[in-house]
């Protein structure tokens, strides 16, 4: 039975405009852009699908490329441009088992029972409600793929690297037609729009997101994206790239085994905590249009089985030195994330628990307390140095054979440094002196006794 949970209203949450207030009071006009406005917006919509489909049809048993360098790109490129490549792409057996995938979990989510818990207050003074229930939707999807593979074994799973292309292409044209649908109807009467998406320039709305939480009925389609077809996607995948292997090769190489467990383990780590996607700014904050529903549906669960599929194509046995290695690399990096992460919401939540009543902070004018020492006096984002280790020992196991497998760690880290900067600009304009202060006792972005993260940090 589904229980209702409810959260103190936070000082922060907006001011909810009247309920008389007029369409332009409550959707203001965007004036500023992110990432480089409509010419980025254009290069969003066409340059990543074709990087994902770059991967999908370059990257296979006959080669990955070995570096970055441009001059090693361009026998794949022309591979992307011949013949047979239509075919491969458009595949409707695999159009429809990516649909039957994703109907599966739209029917999980309305029919699975979970808690509801309260959203952000919104503008409009209205507070939405989500059901918890991916948790329960990730088991059963495994609990349903084991029903149907006990009579036939593994096999049926390697469709997945046999029509890889097709799921990939079909990823790709599903994005584009939610991203679409949404945008259509951010213009149905009384849609609350995204404050960072109503610029009224149709490219860049369309990419970053029209409409804050477009709803049919009940049925959130974002909150819908952000864990299930992407992320339930990538742990199905991934068991489908380890059957592989084992049929392949009669055993699971330790390379796979590293892979597929810190993978898993991230997976469950954020089902297990499914409620904190609700105070992320996906779903607080950005609209939902191109960018969530292309790197929910096609870029997430595409590449982030890189390192998989490549040990598909290349599998490896490491020596119990480098298997060693690689995983206490994944556990000091689980450990600073989860700890720091833990140490700061426990200090916001519940500042007399003994685990954090010691530490050091300043009082800003708003009220809000900075720690200033612990995990928070090393660095500013000592937790996004956790996140970033992680990402590199599950790109290791690889070995060096090719930067493909790296694409993760690469593209990571450029989205937390971005992040860093965006948060940066947050908190300076919401603490103003303070956050000068703050930054003056905590020198460092990212890195701790980095020199030129600190120089990097003053400009
Ligand atoms: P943080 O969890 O670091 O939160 C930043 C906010 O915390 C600031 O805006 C400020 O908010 C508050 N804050 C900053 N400094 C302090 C301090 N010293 N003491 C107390 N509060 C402070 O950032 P994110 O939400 O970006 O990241 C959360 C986690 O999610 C990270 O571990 C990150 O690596 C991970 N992540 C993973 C991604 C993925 O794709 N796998 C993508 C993005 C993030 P306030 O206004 O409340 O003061």
């Amino acid at each position: 039975m589904a229980s209702s949970k409810k959260t103190a209203p936070s000082k922060d949450d907006p001011k909810p405009v009247s309920a008389s207030a007029s369409s332009d009071e409550l959707n203001p006009k965007t004036t500023q852009y992110e990432f480089l406005g409509p010419m980025g917006a254009f290069g969003m919509v066409t340059a990543l699908p074709v990087l994902v489909l770059f991967f999908a049809i370059c990257c296979n048993k006959t080669g990955y490329p070995s570096s970055l360098l441009i001059s090693d790109y361009k026998t794949y490129f022309d591979q992307l441009f011949t013949g047979d490549l239509l075919k491969a792409m458009w595949d409707p057996m695999a159009m429809l088992v990516y649909l039957g995938f994703v109907a599966l979990q739209a029917l999980l989510y309305v029919a699975l029972p979970g808690d509801l818990y309260p959203g952000t207050l919104l503008r409009n003074g209205e507070r939405l409600k989500y059901r918890m229930n991916g948790f329960t939707a990730y088991h059963s999807t495994l609990f349903i793929g084991l029903y149907f593979l006990k009579d036939t074994g593994l096999k049926p799973l390697v469709f997945v690297y046999d029509h890889w292309i097709g799921l990939a292409f079909s990823s790709v044209m599903f994005s584009y037609v939610v991203a679409l649908f949404v945008y259509i109807k951010s213009f149905a009467p009384g849609a609350l729009l995204a404050l960072g998406g109503n610029t009224g320039n149709a490219l860049y709305d369309f990419m970053i997101g029209r409409e804050l939480n477009p709803r049919i009925g009940d049925f959130d389609i974002k909150f819908f994206t952000e864990l299930r077809p992407g992320i339930i996607g990538w742990q199905v995948l991934n068991i489908c790239f380890a059957a592989k292997q084992y049929l392949d090769l009669g055993y699971i190489t330790n390379s796979m085994v590293l892979v597929q467990a810190f993978q898993t383990w991230y997976i469950v780590d954020s089902f297990w905590n499914e409620e904190a996607v609700l105070t992320t700014m996906d779903i607080t904050t950005d609209g939902f249009g191109y960018m969530l529903s292309f790197g929910l549906y096609s870029w997430l669960p595409m590449n982030y089985t890189l390192q998989a599929r490549y040990l598909v194509d290349f599998p490896r046995d490491l020596s119990w030195v480098e298997f060693g290695a690689i995983l206490a690399l994944n556990i000091i990096g689980y450990y600073i994330f989860r700890s720091s992460n833990s140490q700061k919401n426990e200090f916001r939540s519940n500042p007399s628990n003994p685990s954090v009543k010691d530490l050091k902070y300043i009082t800003t004018s708003k009220g809000t307390k900075l720690i200033t020492s612990s995990w928070w006096g090393m660095s500013r984002h000592i937790n996004y140095l956790g996140d970033w280790l992680m990402s590199l020992s599950w790109c290791l196991p690889c070995g060096f054979g090719s930067v493909v497998p790296y694409f993760y760690a690469i593209y990571f880290a450029v989205l937390l440094l971005h992040r860093e900067r965006r948060d940066d600009h947050k908190c300076r304009t919401k603490y103003g002196k303070d956050w000068e202060k703050y930054c003056e006792i905590v020198k460092y972005r990212i890195i701790p006794g980095n020199e030129s993260d600190q120089k990097f940090a003053t400009t």
